[in-house]
């Protein structure tokens, strides 16, 4: 019988001794024990936080066993699918324990990225209905948002990607209680927005995950379970045109106010347009619930009724909400969220990654409120949880849910000097599973998943931070993919971001803010050099951000990039100011080809040609760095 190699035991006593495979809480958590008289069992979300935080805790204790039982499930789901028989052929895979299937899995099947499946899920797209990659047909497909990559890949979407999203959002709500409880029935600001569904060559739904789980029953069932209602009724979240939903969501946001629990989006960048919105938009919003009114910028016959059924005269409520803008108009918005919504416990969202330039913004809203930064996860699958929601957003921290995937991470070496690859700034060593990761060691992580992607390279490179019981909690540290490269520098997302941090350090002393920014590499011009754009609101001087341009030029560590600027290889950095408003173009831009706000994220780095061209028409001030001079 085959053994996995160098399996390191994390768990302490024999899973099986308590969970046998058959019963295998995969999905739900029904545990048969009873919580004991003493436990606190809590139900102000509505449903047992006591069973899923118990649920959470075996599995997690038990990653490992849980591990190798979940690829044994999704093998057997799929076995027999085109993908799987090409690898795998005709073992009998009833014949193996699921520790030798795992080890047969990982030595068989090669490693893949997207562009590896893309024929396959092609042809899913086009009609072909036959086990491609799994068993039973797809039918949905999802749409990553592509902001990062610059396109949007095809992921397929079964009802497991529904229910492991609700799963997670009641677990971390379960966790949330412990520290912010929330009273029951209460309401929830919910920035959410779907995208348009469409119908591919072949049939299929598409549309972006997000816009699945809304208009899934799971999203229905999320809201009774946890007795917390968004304050905006679908019509709104699936209006197709993020600035009219945007605008009911703070009108209703503000008619529920005092129910008003908690204020949510998916990724930070939302709550912040909301709110720059709101800045412009509040004397409207203001009127309308004094008359009961609402404003001739709602178009959509749906999203008018919608909230034209709920409003109705509420003079009394609009002199507050004009009593308190009024000063708040004076402090530039500072604390808007509490002030407003007295009775909201904290403000959830995406924060890490590449929604931390939004951090200070969000932060000057929210004033006191504590900031939890949510979940991490994917249009491929959900990948970890926030246990410790009062950790501040920059310490966060997600505990790998090992039921969701069969998740495996190629640790990663960082190359410090004299390396010529301009692929990548990491050396990889082979995949290893959960149970064999480090603290303190980086790694990109690898998907199996019910929805038939295997061994799929998600291009995240995370840090395991430590463990939760048995599994690892990771630090999300950025997209693998290098994004300003002219010939050997290697510069990340998250390079990018310290340099832009500093550089706007300078801004600090003026009345100035950046609203936001995003480079480009230009190689056409020789020298090549990086090209950063940024967009400020507030007045500067130009030898302020002279003096930023210099800061960043210097800025960056990177020895390939230090080198080529002293040999003048690499020309002097390049900033662009651009004008007010720009990038909301950049949105509207991604918006109009598909993508949703809701997972929406400003790409930080760019050669696609459309909005080069945005990013060209709207510079108003250029400055060259003197750094290397
Ligand atoms: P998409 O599937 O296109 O909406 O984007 C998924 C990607 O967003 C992930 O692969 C990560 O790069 C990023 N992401 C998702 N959740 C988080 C998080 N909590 N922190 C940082 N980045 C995240």
């Amino acid at each position: 019988m085959m053994t996995i190699r160098g399996r390191q035991e994390k768990h302490s006593r024999p899973f099986s001794a308590f969970i046998s495979y058959q019963s295998l809480p995969l999905m739900e958590p029904k545990l048969e024990r009873e919580p004991a008289a003493n436990s606190r069992y809590n139900s102000v979300n509505g449903f047992e936080d006591y069973d899923i935080n118990r649920w959470f805790e075996d599995v997690a204790e038990n990653a490992a066993c849980v591990q190798t039982l979940t690829l044994r499930r999704i093998i057997q789901q799929n076995f027999g699918s085109e993908y799987l028989n090409k690898w795998l052929g005709d073992i009998e895979i009833q014949d193996l324990d699921p520790d030798a299937l795992e080890s047969l899995y990982t030595s068989l099947v090669p490693l893949a990225c997207h562009s590896d499946l893309e024929p396959y899920i092609q042809r899913i797209a086009d009609g072909d209905s036959s086990p491609i990659l799994t068993q039973q047909p797809i039918t949905t497909l999802s749409l990553s948002s592509g902001t990062t990559e610059g396109r949007q890949k095809y992921v397929p979407f079964t009802r497991h990607s529904s229910q492991t999203t609700l799963q997670i959002f009641r677990l971390a709500a379960a966790h949330r209680s412990r520290i912010y409880p929330i009273r029951e029935g209460g309401r929830i600001l919910e920035f959410i927005y779907s995208s348009k569904q469409f119908q591919t060559k072949g049939g299929l739904t598409t549309g972006t995950a997000t816009t699945h789980y809304y208009a899934s029953e799971e999203f229905k069932i999320k809201q009774k379970k946890t007795k917390s209602f968004t304050c905006s009724p679908k019509e709104i979240i699936s209006g197709g045109d993020y600035k009219q939903s945007t605008y009911c969501h703070l009108l209703l946001g503000l008619v529920y106010s005092d129910q008003v629990e908690f204020i949510t989006s998916t990724f930070a960048y939302s709550i912040v347009q909301a709110f720059i919105s709101f800045e412009e938009l509040w004397k409207d919003i203001s009127k309308d619930i004094k008359k009961g009114t609402l404003s001739s910028r709602i178009t959509i016959e749906s999203m008018r009724k919608a909230v034209l059924d709920i409003l109705s005269p509420n003079p009394p409520l609009a002199s507050i909400i004009e009593e308190k803008c009024t000063e708040l108009e004076k402090s530039n918005w500072f604390s808007v969220i509490p002030t407003l919504w007295p009775n909201a416990k904290y403000v959830y969202s995406i924060m890490t990654g590449s929604m931390q330039p939004y951090l200070k913004k969000l932060r000057h809203y929210s004033g006191e409120l504590p900031l939890v930064s949510a979940d991490y996860g994917s249009t491929e699958s959900w990948v970890g949880v926030n246990v410790d929601p009062s950790d501040p957003p920059e310490n966060v921290t997600f505990a790998v849910v090992p039921t969701f995937s069969y998740f495996e991470f190629i640790p990663l070496y960082r190359q410090n000097q004299d390396y010529t690859s301009i692929i990548d700034d990491f050396i990889e060593d082979d995949p290893v599973p959960l149970s064999q990761v480090k603290a303190g060691q980086e790694y990109e992580v690898v998907l199996t998943t019910y929805t038939g992607l295997y061994r799929y390279r998600l291009g995240d490179v995370v840090e395991v931070a430590g463990f939760y019981k048995g599994t690892p909690k990771l630090n999300f540290i950025c997209r693998r993919k290098l994004i300003l490269t002219v010939n050997i520098d290697k510069n990340t997302e998250k390079d990018l971001q310290l340099v832009v941090e500093r550089g706007s350090k300078l801004l600090n002393q003026t009345r100035a803010e950046l609203v936001d920014f995003t480079s480009h590499a230009d190689v056409v011009s020789q020298p090549g050099h990086y090209i950063i754009y940024w967009e400020i609101k507030g007045e500067v001087e130009e030898q302020v951000l002279c003096e930023c341009c210099r800061e960043m030029d210097a800025s960056f560590v990177d020895h390939g990039y230090v080198v080529s600027r002293r040999m003048n290889t690499i020309g002097p950095l390049e900033l662009c100011i651009v004008e007010s408003g720009t990038f909301r173009k950049i949105l509207d831009y991604f918006l109009e080809n598909g993508a949703a706000l809701s997972q929406f994220k400003t790409p930080r780095c760019t050669s696609n040609q459309a909005l080069l061209r945005i990013l060209k028409v709207c510079t108003i001030k250029r400055f060259h760095a003197t750094a290397y001079v």
